[in-house]
């Protein structure tokens, strides 16, 4: 095969938006990541002892390098003195510490974290040399990061002086979003879906993904020009001059769209016709909130609460998680909080919390299964909560719901978690809305009945499809099979929604169907009330909310109902909302 001629291959789009640039390939082993972390009060200052060791030994090796050098070297030199100067700078440093300190964060994560926003800052300075003064500010993080993390991986890190597309067989949720985004501009691997975590992580970073692409790290070359489409899932090969000059205005045209959108995010979603619907977010860190807030969301419609329990060996404490969700609730204030009781194992492991190793993890002992046998620990978090639930509007979801009999358990060790706050009188409060996840088909069939026990359902569509179509959600191979728009699942939501609805419960959606908005016409006939997902994609499902009037729907529902298969759903749509997906979503 000729090595210079284009090639287009088809992945699975995980996260919109193109990038052009270099190929890096990495094994496993090998990804230029930054571990997170979460620190005990105990372990606090030992860590940024850590940190400013390292900013110790970089300042050291620049000695070393300035001594060796001589007077020739004049330019070079005056650059290694500014980023001696740089290493101890406050807003590095200081902030770095504080970081570590306030947000119970390892000193990689903060220091990615702070000398990203100060990179940034010099960045959108019109200055060209201010501007250029962010770079010498990711030099100088390199050079700490190089001491943090050490061993043999940085010695690829350290090759890398451009911005890369990484190409890896796989990346776990956690290295997904551990990745340094100064350095990577995109991503490709081979394994996982739309709406794996992984997905789901590079959507919420806004970094461009393909999944899915067979033997990337075989035909995809180190150092090769590459073009990502995240948008359509294509990657592109040996790219021409034409495609180059073609992508690159696609790529100018998309971010265009983005910022377009960002204009006008603050605005409500409210359609023509008066109706309005809130779009919140999902997050899993404190620190997401922030982009909820910048992309307009109405609040958290999902707060995941599983990074808490990562720390090794140990369990977070109420306090640890009381001062978590209380943080989450001030900065959303007086917006809602919907948080979401500990969702462990299934796809989303903690090696540490296996009793012994599952055959089929994600029918396992997974989410409330596993905490209605642990109910200490359960009770712990539920306390956190309720406690926490003091400080603003703060909503209780119960994931993995699968029948009758698990709502009452759940509810049984919730009031008396209450009771046991009361007695010793600790500020707390119960007046909030409880509700549970619609993910495990069996829910959905006894809607009617679990509708009793609850505020509102908040439907999952990643698991709800997975479970419903058989359909791995992290699996490439079957990736084309997992279809929002299949007809069980449009039937699978209308009757979630009627029997809610009969019983005056909300129904609300969580799963990444509702960030799309080609599925905003469905999702408002079928009566959902609100929708939450990764924080970019609320502008775009806002703006799609404006445009639908959702007056006599009912011709359109019924010959939406009438089709067999998702292809003809899509038909369906695209004939009656074409025209406005053109404007809104065609990027
Ligand atoms: C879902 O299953 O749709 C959902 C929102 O939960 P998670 O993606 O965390 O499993
Ligand atoms: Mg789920």
């Amino acid at each position: 095969m000729n090595d210079t001629h284009e090639i287009a291959i088809q992945g699975i789009g995980g996260s919109p938006g193109i990038c052009i640039g270099k190929a890096y390939l990495v094994d496993k082993e090998g990804v230029d990541v930054v571990r997170q972390y979460y620190l005990f009060d105990k372990d606090l200052s030992e860590e940024i002892e850590r940190f400013k060791r390292a900013v110790d030994k970089a300042s050291q090796e620049l000695d070393a390098i300035i001594s060796s050098l001589s007077g020739d070297y004049q330019e070079q030199l005056f650059i290694l003195e500014t980023h001696k100067l740089l290493l101890k700078d406050k807003k590095l440093y200081e902030n770095t510490c504080k970081y570590i300190e306030s947000n119970h964060i390892n000193a990689e994560w903060a220091l990615k974290k702070v000398s990203g926003n100060i990179k940034q800052t010099f960045q959108q300075m019109n200055d060209p040399y201010l501007s250029e003064r962010g770079s010498d500010i990711g030099h100088v993080t390199d050079r700490i990061m190089h001491n943090l993390i050490g061993g043999k991986n940085h010695e690829q890190i350290r090759d890398i002086n451009k911005r890369v597309i990484l190409i890896a067989k796989d990346l776990s949720p956690a290295e997904t979003s551990q990745i340094q985004l100064h350095k990577i501009q995109g991503f490709i691997t081979e394994l996982g879906g739309k709406t794996s975590h992984t997905s789901i992580i590079a959507r919420t970073l806004q970094v461009p993904a393909v999944l899915g692409v067979n033997h990337a790290t075989d035909i995809i070359k180190s150092d090769s020009i590459i073009i990502v489409d995240g948008t359509k899932g294509v990657v592109i090969l040996n790219p021409s001059e034409e495609s180059l000059i073609a992508y690159e205005e696609k790529k100018n045209m998309f971010e265009r769209r983005r910022k377009s959108m960002m204009r006008h995010s603050e605005l409500s979603a409210k359609t023509p016709d008066g109706l309005e619907k809130k779009v919140m977010g999902n997050i899993e860190l404190l620190e997401e909130v922030v982009s909820v807030l910048d992309h307009g969301g109405d609040g958290v419609g999902l707060y995941r609460t599983e990074f808490l329990y990562m720390a090794k060996n140990e369990l977070p404490s109420e306090d640890q998680l009381f001062e978590n969700y209380k943080e989450v609730v001030d900065l959303m204030f007086p917006k809602p909080v919907t948080i979401r009781t500990l969702d462990i194992n299934g796809d989303k492991p903690i090696p540490e919390m296996y009793e012994k190793s599952e055959t089929n993890p994600v029918l396992g002992l997974r989410a409330i299964r596993y905490c209605l046998k642990r109910p200490a620990i359960f009770k712990t978090q539920l306390r956190a909560i309720l406690r926490a639930a003091d400080y603003g509007t703060v909503r209780l979801l119960f994931p993995m719901i699968s029948g009758v009999q698990e709502i009452i358990a759940a509810k049984t060790l919730l009031d008396e978690t209450a009771n046991e706050l009361t007695k010793e009188k600790v500020p707390f409060n119960r007046n909030i809305d409880v509700g549970m996840m619609i993910e495990v088909p069996s829910a959905a069939i006894l809607s009617d009945m679990m509708a009793d026990y609850v505020d509102f359902f908040s439907i999952g569509t990643n698991d709800l499809i997975q479970y419903t179509l058989a359909i791995d959600r992290g699996n490439q191979d079957v990736a084309h099979l997992f279809q929002p728009l299949h007809p069980a699942i449009i039937r699978m939501v209308k009757t979630v929604s009627e029997a809610a609805h009969k019983k005056g419960v909300k129904v609300f959606m969580c799963g990444e169907m509702a960030a799309d908005p080609f599925h905003v016409p469905i999702l408002l006939a079928l009566g959902i009330d609100e929708f939450s997902m990764n924080p970019p994609s609320i502008p775009a499902v806002k703006s799609m909310i404006r445009k639908v009037n959702t007056k006599s729907m009912e011709p359109f529902m019924k010959k939406i109902l009438e089709q067999r298969s998702p292809n003809d759903v899509i038909q369906v749509v695209q004939d009656h909302y074409g025209d406005i997906f053109q404007e809104t979503i065609n990027f």
